[in-house]
């Protein structure tokens, strides 16, 4: 008896019938771009296939050039181009997975300098302003997407996904916000949604029945000027007459000012919006955003509010998801942590997707799962996440690996940061480890310190030291006083912290510490409270389901963030999680400083000069943010020994260390042993 009856049973879809309900949403990797062979991209498509999940998107595909998301973005438009997407289905096929083709019109947000719209007004996220469409070229636009999805069809994808949410064309066509046509494609409820109801019929004629197709709509546009409920159930109803086969679900637009995807989001936070639109049809619903465990999955259809679950991330962070949740497994699913620092932060840095759980995501070619040419006796010291990625890969490798830690658990820096709010899923990655290590055989050694002297005489073929970071000391008259505190001591609830709190260091760190001493541990947990702190309706009585946010700061400390560095505060966080912090903070009053110099601390405070004048901040706790130095202890006592030693991790360079760089460079070391 499974635990996921509703996760795991079939369904019929159009005329195809679908093994379970977990499907991969589609996610720019930039593999479908980057000066890459198109080997990687099928590599990283057929593993996700051999896991079981029931039908896979693609990144979306212009089907015109004024449509991609970005100069040399994915287009699809000539049949020149059917060979590579042949190269692809078939790979998929083999493995008995099916691809779908996601047409996506980027519409005003194609950062490219020609791209159009259903009316004039610049995207905030977009430096080029749209060209307005005329009546004949919207009439084009359609044709183009017929003429995609027919070469979609020769190619021998399963089916198209019509992209109409998150804010691209067809939904800037739809709100209100982004149409202010007068033609037949504007005005009234029927004009704007007649772009997306031509596009579906017009393709449902060139495809035939037989063609999966699914319209993406947007369930709830968090935009001031976005549809509202009955014109979205309105639209469903449309869309399903016109001939889709099933419907799936987004939620807000790019360009909103509440987050959707966060770690910060709750889990399954958007199940009303999705619901609604459930209720308006009869063809299947599927639900996105935020559902990254098989038991929030199994809830949401089990409430009855979707037919089927779309996870992109999750499909990163684990390619064998829907296996393992077929199989009972699912402690041992790698959970997405909805960081997006090596997914989406990586996309927006023009580099191809990862992802910091799975950092063979992507790059499944260069570390193949087959065992090591040899296998040897390794020793990892540090159970820190480059430890632990070292010591599992290794083991999966076929090297018999002992984990020392000196602590008594599993973790390391890992353990700080799920003290923060918004942060809790990384206890998702200290299960995953903790059980995969154990599955991998490796010998876990907790509470042990190892020194050269206990190393000598095991015959370890290698050794890796991954010892870590410690806080740095600030060197400042003061600095030794009772009130000064390290980020260390105070994540680990070991200090008491007073009313009144400076934090020297605006890093990642500093922006952690401020969260966790501001932050409401509800607001990630409980949909009600993040709806109310975001200024969200999820019935979307509301235009676009926005309200006025109703905020009570906990105002348990008056806290003061201040760096050295005239830089804006907060410029190196994640590009795509950075704003949401700096929005939370900024919110319960934590006053950012920029520019100063400290001059020493004191019992009055904080001593420091901005703008040449001497200042004090009148604090009773200053918190040291200052960044880490590796520990490199043992490994200045193992060099000499002549021992086959290696370095990873913080241990090895300290600035700019992150779970993700420590992650890979513990699977790289692996893959070289
Ligand atoms: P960090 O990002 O390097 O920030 C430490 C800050 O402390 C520096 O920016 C520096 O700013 C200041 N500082 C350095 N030495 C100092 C000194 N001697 N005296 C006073 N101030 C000093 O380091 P972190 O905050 O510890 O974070 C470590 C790593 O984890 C980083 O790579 C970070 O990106 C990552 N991380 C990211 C997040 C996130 O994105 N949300 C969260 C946690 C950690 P000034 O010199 O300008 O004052
Ligand atoms: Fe999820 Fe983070 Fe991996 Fe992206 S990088 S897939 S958000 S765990």
């Amino acid at each position: 008896m499974t635990a996921y009856p509703n996760l795991l049973s079939p369904l019929q879809v159009g005329s195809l019938t679908l093994s379970n309900r977990m499907v991969m949403g589609a996610m720019h990797t930039r593999l479908e771009t980057l000066d890459q062979p198109l080997e990687r991209l099928a590599a990283f498509y057929t593993e996700r296939a051999e896991g079981e999940i029931a039908l896979m998107l693609t990144g979306g595909y212009a089907p015109v050039p004024e449509g991609v998301m970005e100069a040399g973005g994915p287009l699809f438009n000539r049949r020149e181009q059917l060979a590579e997407h042949r190269f692809l289905v078939q790979a998929v096929q083999k493995k008995g997975g099916r691809l779908v083709l996601q047409i996506l019109h980027a519409g005003r947000y194609a950062r490219v300098p020609d791209c159009v719209a259903p009316s004039a007004g610049k995207a905030r996220i977009n430096p080029y302003s749209p060209r307005v469409l005329d009546t004949d070229e919207v009439w084009a636009t359609i044709k183009s997407y017929v003429h995609t999805a027919a070469l979609a069809q020769e190619a021998g994808y399963t089916g198209v996904e019509i992209m109409g949410s998150e804010g691209y064309l067809i939904n800037e066509f739809t709100a209100p916000l982004t149409n202010q046509r007068s033609d037949e494609f504007g005005g009234s409820l029927q004009g704007r949604m007649k772009l997306a109801v031509e596009i579906v019929k017009a393709v449902r004629q060139q495809v035939g029945a037989d063609f999966l197709l699914i319209y993406r709509l947007s369930a709830i546009d968090l935009m001031e000027g976005g549809m509202c409920a009955p014109e979205i159930q309105a639209l469903a109803q449309a869309i399903e007459q016109a001939g889709a086969d099933m419907i799936n679900t987004g939620i807000g637009w790019h360009e909103s000012a509440v987050p959707t995807i966060a770690a910060s989001v709750p889990r399954a936070a958007w199940t009303t919006a999705v619901a609604q639109v459930k209720a308006a049809v009869t063809i299947p619903v599927m639900a996105s955003n935020r559902i990254n465990t098989p038991a929030i999955a199994e809830q949401l259809l089990a409430s009855g509010a979707a037919d089927l679950v779309s996870m992109a991330r999750p499909l990163l962070a684990d390619p064998d998801f829907a296996r393992k949740v077929r199989m009972g497994q699912e402690q041992s699913i790698n959970t997405c942590i909805a960081c997006n620092q090596s997914c989406l932060d990586r996309i927006f840095s023009e580099s191809s997707a990862s992802c910091l759980v799975n950092p063979r995501a992507g790059q499944e070619l260069d570390f193949p799962l087959i065992p090591a040419s040899k296998h040897k006796r390794v020793a990892v010291i540090g159970a820190g996440p480059a430890g632990m990625a070292c010591a599992l890969y290794a083991a999966r490798r076929g090297h018999k690996v002992s984990l020392f830690e000196a602590s008594g658990h599993l973790g390391g820096q890992l353990n700080l940061a799920k003290q923060v709010p918004g942060k809790n899923e990384f206890n998702e990655t200290l299960r995953y480890f903790s059980v995969a290590l154990t599955q991998a055989q490796v010998h876990i050694h907790l509470k042990t310190r190892v020194s050269s002297e206990s190393l000598q005489g095991q015959e370890y073929d290698e050794i890796v030291v991954a010892t870590g970071v410690r806080p740095r000391c600030i060197e400042m008259e003061g600095a030794q006083l009772p009130m000064v505190l390290s980020y260390e001591q105070v994540l680990s609830r070991q200090a008491q912290v007073g009313k009144r709190v400076a934090i020297i260091g605006a890093g990642g760190i500093g922006f952690d510490v401020a969260e966790f001493l501001s932050g409401d541990t509800r607001e990630s947990q409980d949909d009600t409270v993040f709806f109310k702190h975001w200024g969200v309706d999820p019935t979307s009585q509301s235009s676009g389901g926005i309200q006025k946010p109703d905020y009570a700061p906990k105002g348990l400390h008056e806290i003061y963030l201040l760096q050295r560095k005239s830089e804006a505060p907060g410029k190196r966080l994640g590009k795509t999680t950075g704003w949401v912090l700096k929005s939370r903070l900024r919110r319960a009053g934590v006053q950012m400083m920029v520019g100063v110099s400290y001059t020493k601390i004191s019992p009055q405070g904080l001593h420091y000069v901005v703008a040449g004048e001497p200042k004090i901040l009148d604090v009773d706790t200053v918190i040291v943010c200052a960044g880490q130095e590796s520990n490199r202890d043992l490994y200045a006592t193992l060099q000499p020994l002549g021992l086959p030693v290696h370095i990873i991790g913080g241990a090895e360079h300290a600035v700019e260390l992150d779970a993700a760089r420590a992650i890979e460079q513990g699977m790289r070391l692996a893959y070289r042993l």
